[in-house]
């Protein structure tokens, strides 16, 4: 389920993301990391959420106080790809 609009898809289609060794949040496309995960769908409104305070405070939230921070790996990942994994509907993304 998407941690921002709460759309219930099978998990290959949504984002795993985890916490790191340093308390930092990352994206887990394998799904190994062990430990909570939060889930983002494919969709841009939910995907630019992660660069608004809010959208981050939800998403550090979602982890119950394990994370400490967003990796800004993570960050510059999705805003490079302009979307997210299985998201391919578009093709000028
Ligand atoms: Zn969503």
């Amino acid at each position: 389920m998407c941690i921002f609009c709460g759309k219930r898809l099978p998990k290959g289609t949504l984002l795993r993301l985890a916490v790191d060794e340093a308390g930092q949040v990352v994206a887990d496309p394998e799904q190994r990391r062990p430990g909570r995960g939060a889930y983002l769908c494919g969709e841009e409104a939910c995907f630019r959420r992660l660069f608004t305070l809010k959208g981050r405070r939800r998403l550090l939230s979602a982890f119950r106080g394990k994370a400490r921070g967003v990796s800004p790996d993570l960050l510059e990942n999705l805003a490079k790809r302009g979307g997210l994994k299985e998201h391919e509907q578009d093709p000028h993304l």
